[in-house]
């Protein structure tokens, strides 16, 4: 009996004794924090935790997202076989009996309404196989030119002024160890204390070592905290504010001459735009005093080295992309490119914001920053792909204008991939009708989102434990994202379930792939010679390597740690600076008798975009449960809003009902509501359908609203 006890014993010991480690990325943010999951066996119940990794960008810190993201990852709401909808209710299939549903339905969609009819909706959280893989199965798999991503109301403003201004588009055109020494940064809508966390660390050594900090955004934030001075702006007055700046720059005699003359055109008209232009006006348009503008355009300009970081708040605009080039006028004009500590930073949201954007997700290109309109892109990348140019569709449309599509009847069948529209496009109300209209409608997803409970099918994909690939940081470094967890149920990975879609429609034999990294060196060969040349990457140098900054153009090459030392990526080598109006084309919604507030949008720290993972996760979802409305005392009485009681937001699209949140903080003008909450919360029913004309992304960051105290409004 003893004898008995004591193996019984020793064997539930060793139990107890198990563990296992996975090394992955964090799935959220685009600082894609390097991290190891530990699984430990505790007699019969499993125990996890997440512990940071060192790593060159993240330096082995992780934010409570990360420790937390095995919560969604081992959900038991996760999708774990096909589902197809059968009078309105979900019921499990076969993936044999999924496969034969979507070839039934694409090439019946295909042959009544032709090839276009069909598109794929993607996402900037996917890695940069599944990206890659996606652009060729919309062009080679279905032939349709519909095919654009949720980056696309995320990056799209910074990405085209890069791409303009200095003839291609990497996040940081510096490593970002370089923040540490910089002499004065400018932080321009960005929050990063909340939304990239691991990166303040950075900003916080730039100001032991003596950096001026100048914070713009109509909020008091965590990151406005750490700033000498808070420009408190209003919103969608970036660009005006930026003219402020490059006027107090030009007037006093800070313009770094040579370097304008030697690499950059454009500038006598932009300087003779706002010699123009009269800074009271920018005042009364910006609402931040004169003074204050004199005294940033001066500090900014004399510091010898200095950066600039954007972020949604000046991008999510319908003028974003313009605000941005004014913000890289104002590095232009004082010389502060391509040299040490001199620089500029799009703060990319999503984890893979910036490699998503690369490889052919977008409407308008192909892989390695191609051009879908370009010929001899698309000869190249035909030949890569075993296809002849002639067949390669042609540019399609913005993210938005296919749910217009969808919603017309030009649009009847789509492929989604972890991405939730009805709640990150604008005008929701919309969205939500047109993925109702649609004759089939698959989503590759983790959950069922609020999307996809619309879907005809849903098909179960890999979590980031599950999933290897490649991913593309903030920095514009390529990083390798170990997974070896097994996926659970008959989950696949996003790459295999396009691979055995292609395969049912015809089409297997240019989707032959049986591991990331086998799409990974088809990647390669694709983006050989192009902008975002990732040709000398292997898995086996990300290995070594802990991650590569692009370009690297040959296997022997140490990638690019600072752009455009030598020259910009315009052919003629210079960059160009542009004249940009205080007013968006597109007019913007301002504040009026009706409706007299401005609404803001926004993160907070606990959860990401939508909130479908982190409100998964019990640790985040239990710090920010439900919506709110910041909004300022002494507007919140003027409403008779009490603080923490129930409101009716409301713009002319339509209302929400959100908790009240007092905070002295915030412009006595303006709202603030975050965007990661859907259905009554869903705070995109408010925002208007305008799109910047240059890259097409929505202004969520400023339309007028009108607010009032629920009581009442159930009361009349
Ligand atoms: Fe790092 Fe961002 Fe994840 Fe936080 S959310 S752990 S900062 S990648």
């Amino acid at each position: 009996m003893t004898e008995l006890l004591l193996k019984y014993f020793r064997s539930r010991q060793q139990e107890a004794e198990t563990e296992r480690v996975y090394d992955t990325q964090c799935p959220y943010c685009s600082m894609q924090c390097k991290m190891q999951l530990i699984e430990q066996s505790i007699v019969s119940r499993k125990q996890y935790k997440t512990i940071g990794k060192d790593n060159p960008t993240s330096e082995g810190r992780l934010c409570i997202k990360g420790m937390n993201a095995h919560q969604h990852a081992l959900h038991s709401d996760r999708i774990t076989y096909p589902l197809l909808k059968v009078n309105g209710e979900f019921v499990r299939i076969s993936w044999e009996q999924a496969l034969e549903k979507i070839r039934e339905n694409f090439t019946s969609i295909q042959a009544e309404d032709g090839n276009d009819a069909l598109a794929v909706y993607g996402s900037a959280s996917i890695t940069n196989e599944e990206a890659y893989l996606l652009g060729k199965f919309a062009r080679v798999a279905l032939q349709t030119k519909y095919i654009d991503y949720n980056g696309r109301l995320c990056m799209s403003a910074a990405a085209s002024a890069a791409s303009q201004t200095f003839g291609m588009d990497r996040g940081f055109t510096n490593s970002m160890s370089e923040i540490s020494n910089v002499r004065c940064i400018i932080l321009a809508g960005t929050n990063i204390a909340e939304c990239q966390p691991t990166m303040m660390p950075y900003f916080e050594r730039a100001k032991e070592n003596g950096a001026y900090i100048i914070a713009i955004d109509p909020r008091e934030t965590a990151t406005t905290k750490m700033a000498d001075l808070h420009l408190k702006v209003k919103p969608g007055a970036d660009a005006a504010l930026a003219n402020g700046l490059l006027k107090v720059i030009i007037e006093e005699g800070l313009v770094d001459e040579a370097f304008v003359r030697e690499r950059v055109k454009g500038f006598d008209e932009v300087a003779e735009h706002v010699a123009a232009l009269d800074m009271d006006e920018i005042a009364e348009l910006t609402g931040v005093p004169v003074e204050q503008i004199r005294k940033a355009g001066g500090i900014f300009g004399r510091e010898e080295t200095g950066m600039i970081f954007t972020a949604r708040g000046v991008e999510q605009q319908t003028d974003g992309s313009a605000a941005v080039r004014n913000f890289l006028n104002i590095l232009l004009a004082t010389g502060k490119m391509g040299k040490p500590y001199c620089g500029y930073g799009a703060v990319t949201g999503q984890s893979n914001g910036q490699g998503a954007r690369e490889h052919g997700q977008k409407a308008d290109q192909l892989p390695g920053y191609r051009l879908i309109e370009n010929e001899e892109h698309r000869a190249y990348i035909a030949d890569v792909w075993g296809v002849r140019a002639e067949d390669l569709p042609r540019k399609g449309v913005s993210a938005y204008e296919m749910m217009e599509k969808v919603h017309s009847g030009e649009i009847t069948g789509m492929l989604l991939m972890c991405s939730n529209p009805i709640v990150s496009n604008p005008n929701a109300h919309l969205v939500q009708e047109a993925l109702q209209k649609l004759k089939f409608f698959v989503v590759i997803d983790l959950f069922i989102s609020e999307t996809a409970r619309l879907a005809d099918l849903i098909l179960p994909a890999s979590s980031y434990l599950e999933d290897e690939g490649t991913m593309t940081n903030v920095e514009g470094r390529v990083t390798l994202r170990e997974a070896s967890k097994p996926c659970p149920g008959e989950a696949r990975h996003d790459w295999q379930i396009l691979c055995d879609i292609a395969k049912v429609l015809g089409k297997g034999e240019y989707f032959s792939f049986s591991s990331a990294e086998e799409i990974f060196n088809e990647l390669r060969i694709a983006s050989r010679g192009g902008l975002a040349d990732y040709s000398g990457i292997t898995y086996d140098r990300l290995r070594k390597e802990n991650g590569i900054l692009w370009p690297c153009p040959d296997p022997e090459h140490p990638g690019t740690k600072r752009l455009f030392e030598e020259s910009f990526a315009h052919p003629d080598g210079k960059a160009v600076m542009v004249a940009v109006s205080n007013n968006s084309v597109v007019p913007k919604e301002k504040p009026d008798g009706e409706f007299p507030l401005y609404l803001t949008t926004g993160r907070v720290m606990s959860h990401y975009l939508t909130g479908v993972q982190t409100r998964k996760s019990s640790s985040l979802a239990a710090r920010n449960f439900e919506s709110f409305m910041e909004i300022h005392p002494a507007t919140a009485m003027k409403y008779n809003i009490q603080d923490q009681s129930l409101v009716k937001v409301e713009s002319r699209r339509g209302s929400i009902v959100v908790r009240s949140q007092w905070s002295d903080k915030i412009r006595q003008d303006t709202v603030f509501v975050p965007f990661h909450w859907a259905d009554s919360q869903n705070v995109n029913f408010l925002i208007p359908k305008d799109l910047d004309p240059t890259c097409r992304m929505p202004g969520f960051k400023a339309s007028a609203v009108k607010i009032s105290p629920i009581v009442e409004a159930i009361s009349h």
